[in-house]
């Protein structure tokens, strides 16, 4: 949890984290704590409710998984045959909600990255994205933790 939501932000923050929390957001969650950035969780003024935001730059971070907003072409998001219609029609409008959701965002000047649940577990090459996409982080403690 960010340090500095009051107790009740901080509560009513548990009640969404719970569902939110997949594994691959809580990783990147924990690595940009690791890097020093501050960020607000679902954040509710940007289109879509992005896992993270940073309202003060103006950027958000959306976490796929892939199964669920189907990455094209991954081998996390195939579609269950059972029920293949049911499901085609699910993931049909959540990637259509995805696309409307990062259109409106982009229209209201947000900086958007969508990560993919496939994507993160290279770590290096996360912490490398994040820092590219979020920019020079406030903290001076930032250079304690600096990886060579
Ligand atoms: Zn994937």
């Amino acid at each position: 949890m960010p340090d500095f939501l009051t107790p009740k932000q901080r509560s009513a923050h548990m009640g969404r984290i719970r569902r939110a929390n997949t594994k691959p957001e809580l990783i990147v969650r924990k690595l940009l704590h690791r890097l020093g950035y501050r960020f607000r969780l679902q954040w509710k003024d940007a289109p879509g409710r992005p896992d993270i935001a940073f309202p003060g730059r103006r950027k958000i971070i959306f976490v796929h998984g892939c199964f669920w907003h189907q990455h094209a072409g991954c081998r996390l998001a195939h579609v269950p045959e059972t029920r293949r219609d049911f499901w085609e029609a699910k993931f049909a409008r959540n990637r259509a909600r995805d696309a409307r959701d990062l259109a409106r965002a982009e229209a209201l000047g947000w900086k958007v990255l969508v990560l993919w649940e496939c994507e993160v577990g290279a770590q290096t090459a996360l912490e490398e994205t994040l820092r590219d996409f979020v920019g020079p982080t406030n903290s001076k403690s930032i250079h304690n933790l600096d990886r060579a």
